[in-house]
């Protein structure tokens, strides 16, 4: 929960200023597009000018969402002055370079990571949030005149259910409950959501599954397991890289399994690692030794090596910090 004081510094703000730009960070998952959706259309009906952005737009997956056509990958003129409201994003790199090298008035920084920087003019960080929307809500609700509508619930009902693994990880709080719970009263479909996100998928995406797993490879006695996905994959089952959200899951169930990473190819000398923990290990002191971020058991980062290269560094990382002890 942020404190009253915050809470109102924020409505403040709101208050007095005119236009607004919404954005998160590149390769947007569930809670970015819910956030941005969600404090975009709060801010609306507050009546504001607002832009909900991000660099590569609004994934097919996530089109569900109420109003995600809003969602532009430009940033027009008559916004250059605006306010940034960065939702979701550890670090402002993360938002990608058009924005990232925009000028704007101020930026207001919502969000949930234990890593962020604290990079805004203003700093809205809640890490005990389920999500990015739950902190959303919560300051939009400091804001005279904002009413929770259908639309917004259903974002921020998506933000929910993505970063608590649909209510299952640690971080499934009795707030959390208690905003679902708000949330469905104000006419969210937690089955509507739940279908679109965990059951709705292309035959691409199963091919691209098959193709990772069959990467899969277990090691240090099987806590480590390591999964590949090339760019040689993505093309041949015409798949693109949202398609593979939730893969790097399937080895964190398998017992002795402490750590998962999952190294996917941006460039043949560039490779983004994803990696998810059981058993308490701390893999965000991980990821932010490659300058990346995230929770304690899910973050990331970018490498700039040859895969061998970053498995090499990756594996003498976690050989210095005991993460497998
Ligand atoms: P994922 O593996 O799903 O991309 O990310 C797991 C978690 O780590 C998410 O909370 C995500 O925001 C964070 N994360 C992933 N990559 C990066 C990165 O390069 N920088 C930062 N700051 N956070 C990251
Ligand atoms: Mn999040």
């Amino acid at each position: 929960m942020l404190n009253a004081k915050l809470k109102n510094q924020f409505s403040k703000l709101i208050a007095n200023n005119k236009k607004f730009v919404i954005c998160g960070h590149q390769g947007p998952d569930g809670d970015v597009i819910g956030s941005t959706l969600a404090m975009s259309l709060g801010l609306k009906k507050l009546g504001k000018k607002v832009l909900p952005f991000n660099q590569d737009g609004c994934p097919k997956s996530l089109m569900f969402l109420p109003q995600s056509n809003l969602i532009k990958n430009d940033l027009t003129d008559e916004f250059t002055d605006a306010v940034l409201v960065t939702v979701d994003s550890g670090d402002l790199l993360r938002i990608g370079k058009k924005i990232s090298k925009a000028k704007f008035k101020e930026i207001i920084n919502v969000d949930h990571h234990k890593s962020n920087t604290r990079f805004g003019t203003h700093n809205f960080i809640d890490i005990k949030a389920g999500s990015t929307g739950q902190v959303v809500v919560e300051l939009l609700q400091a804001c005279r005149g904002f009413k929770l509508t259908k639309d917004i619930a259903q974002n921020v009902f998506c933000t929910l259910s993505t970063d608590t693994g649909s209510f299952r990880y640690s971080n499934s709080t009795p707030e959390v409950f208690n905003l679902a719970s708000v949330l469905v009263k104000a006419g969210a479909k937690p089955d509507v959501i739940s279908q679109a996100l965990y059951e709705t998928y292309s035959q691409k995406r199963l091919f691209l599954l098959q193709k990772v797993l069959q990467s899969l490879r277990f090691e240090y006695d099987g806590r480590l397991a390591k999964m590949y996905l090339t760019l040689s994959d993505l093309k041949e089952c015409g798949a693109s890289l949202d398609d593979s959200e939730e893969f790097i899951n399937f080895p964190r169930g398998v017992s002795g399994v402490k750590v998962v990473a999952l190294f996917k190819e941006n460039s043949p000398k560039q490779w983004k690692l994803s990696l998810r923990s059981r058993d308490n290990v701390d893999v965000l002191k991980i990821a932010q030794e490659f300058g990346g971020g995230g929770h304690k058991l899910a973050a990331g980062c970018t490498i700039n090596l040859s895969l061998d290269e970053a498995e090499k560094k990756f594996e003498g990382i976690m050989e210095q910090l005991g993460s497998l002890k």
